[in-house]
């Protein structure tokens, strides 16, 4: 069951076929778990980009006359096209990505809720009609429409529920879609993609490129025919997408520096165990990972000892065994950052309490140590950028000023959360604190299938998930009527 036939050759789906790409040269998918080749990809080129983006043009008359009814039975046949493998698919993701089977198979159970949500958004997709107010006798209608051809660019770190959110929605709401995958992890995306295609979804409507970003993705993102695109990934990449889009509909999910602001009226054995699931969830390779604790100065030996135990019984293995808890780290320029984060903040004079190195005896290196590291000083890199890796480095504070102060400061806001006793306390820093989502008494790392997904300042621009990638994904027309002439004319 967990063993990969080898020598699995995938190609990409540009209007309804399978191709090889026109330079067919390829790229290997290694596990980072094992270290095998797992398969390889077709190393898709600008011209691959352009041909996908004509076919997805030709066919956006196709699902934008679609009927809402038709588009909702695609999603659903789509879902049963998924659930038909969830745990062949979850294997994949778990050799490709590296997280526990746990992790992955809840991941594809998830990208079909997610589908499923939409589907129900859509029907349900409602605007406003209103009377006139400077003119008499008109009515305004208000109309969702979708915005043609949309690319979506997608991450490594949830190979299948960010594409679902970006790739199926895009579609739900009425484009035609050219979809780029991470290539660290092509293979979730070839399945879903083969789950689209034995779905019926007509050809062009969806086609999938894998290749570089600096190329397939760069071309996707310069095309003039190309009306919106939905990009998850670093905020740096997301920045240089914002530069060359010109005036393409922007929807960018990019960083977090999640901070947990615990307060000194704070349960201590709650608290640890979200940032034990925020850390360490997903190898802490997550844009909403608890990437900065913030401890008031009272209870901060207590929470630090707490930790150091909860974290010695994160049991780090091969994702595909039962036992495990968390995989490796997913590539080595991943692994290269939590190193250097660490070190850094060592040499400013931190400590590391848990953790601090890569596990020995494994399969590859790119296994390591839950990690905890205390004294962090403000002016260390994890306070300043994103580490996407398996720490929790500590900060005391002594007032909430101080804390929301430090939260804010870098300029990320994706999500924030605080623990504390003290209702009043709570809702003054969840307005205060500059984020998409604010979460109170609960991780940092959470979300729903339907809150409006996304960050403020360096984490991005707009709203996914539920209804709010069907208005991400679409133009809203007016149209005005003169309901007081009679006899119409004609
Ligand atoms: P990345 O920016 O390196 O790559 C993301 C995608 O963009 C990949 O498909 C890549 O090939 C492509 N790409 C790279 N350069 C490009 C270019 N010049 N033009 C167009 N496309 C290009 O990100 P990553 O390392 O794959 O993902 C991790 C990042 O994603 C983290 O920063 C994480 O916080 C973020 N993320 C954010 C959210 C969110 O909801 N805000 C969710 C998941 C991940």
């Amino acid at each position: 069951m967990t063993k990969r036939e080898s020598g699995r050759k995938f190609k990409m789906y540009v209007n309804g076929a399978w191709t090889t790409g026109e330079s067919e040269e390829s790229f290997e998918v290694v596990s980072p778990a094992s270290g095998e080749p797992l398969a390889t990809v077709p190393k898709g080129t600008a011209e691959d980009a352009k041909a996908a983006v004509e076919a997805a043009v030709a066919a956006q008359d196709t699902i934008a006359q679609m009927p809402i009814r038709e588009r909702c039975k695609l999603g659903v046949r789509i879902t049963e096209e998924i659930r038909r493998s969830v745990k062949e698919y979850a294997i994949d993701c778990s050799l490709e990505h590296g997280k526990p089977l746990r992790e992955s198979l809840a991941e594809v159970e998830d990208a079909i809720t997610n589908i499923l949500w939409q589907v129900e958004d859509l029907k349900r997709w409602d605007s406003p009609v209103q009377e006139g107010y400077s003119k008499d006798n008109v009515l305004y209608m208000v109309l969702h429409e979708p915005l043609g051809t949309v690319a979506s660019i997608t991450p490594w770190n949830f190979p299948w529920v960010l594409p679902a959110e970006f790739v199926v929605q895009a579609m739900l709401a009425g484009n035609s879609v050219v979809f780029k995958p991470a290539s660290n992890t092509p293979i979730s995306a070839v399945h879903l993609v083969e789950c689209i295609d034995r779905a019926g979804v007509p050809p062009g409507v969806i086609n999938m490129v894998t290749g570089p970003g600096d190329e397939v993705g760069a071309t996707l993102v310069e095309h003039p025919l190309v009306d919106g695109i939905g990009f998850t990934g670093e905020t740096t990449t997301g920045l240089d997408i914002a530069k060359r889009a010109g005036l393409k509909k922007l929807t960018l999910e990019l960083g977090g520096l999640g901070p947990l602001i615990i307060m000194g009226d704070a349960k201590i054995e709650p608290a640890v165990e979200d940032i034990a699931f925020g850390c360490f969830t997903t190898t802490g390779q997550c844009c909403v990972a608890n990437e900065r604790i913030f401890v008031h100065e009272d209870i901060h030996d207590r929470v630090v000892r707490a930790l150091v135990d909860r974290v010695k019984k994160i049991k780090v293995g091969f994702p595909l065994d039962d036992a495990t808890d968390m995989g490796p780290i997913n590539n080595r320029a991943t692994l290269q950052k939590v190193e250097k984060h660490v070190a850094d903040a060592v040499k400013r004079g931190a400590d590391v309490v848990a953790g601090g190195k890569r596990v020995p005896g494994m399969m590859t290196d790119l296994y390591y140590d839950p990690t905890v590291v205390d004294h962090v000083p403000r002016d260390a890199l994890f306070n300043k950028v994103e580490t996407f890796g398996p720490t929790a480095p500590i900060f005391e504070f002594a007032d909430l000023d101080e804390a929301i102060e430090m939260a804010n400061a870098p300029r990320y806001g994706l999500s924030m959360a605080i623990h504390t006793a003290n209702l009043r306390v709570a809702m003054e820093a969840a307005k205060r604190l500059k984020a998409g989502q604010v979460c109170i008494n609960e991780p940092v790392y959470s979300w729903d299938y339907f809150n409006p997904w996304g960050g403020f300042r360096n984490s991005g621009l707009g709203r996914i998930a539920g209804r709010w990638s069907l208005d991400a994904f679409s133009e809203l027309k007016t149209i005005m009527i003169n309901v007081g002439r009679s006899p119409w004319p004609g």
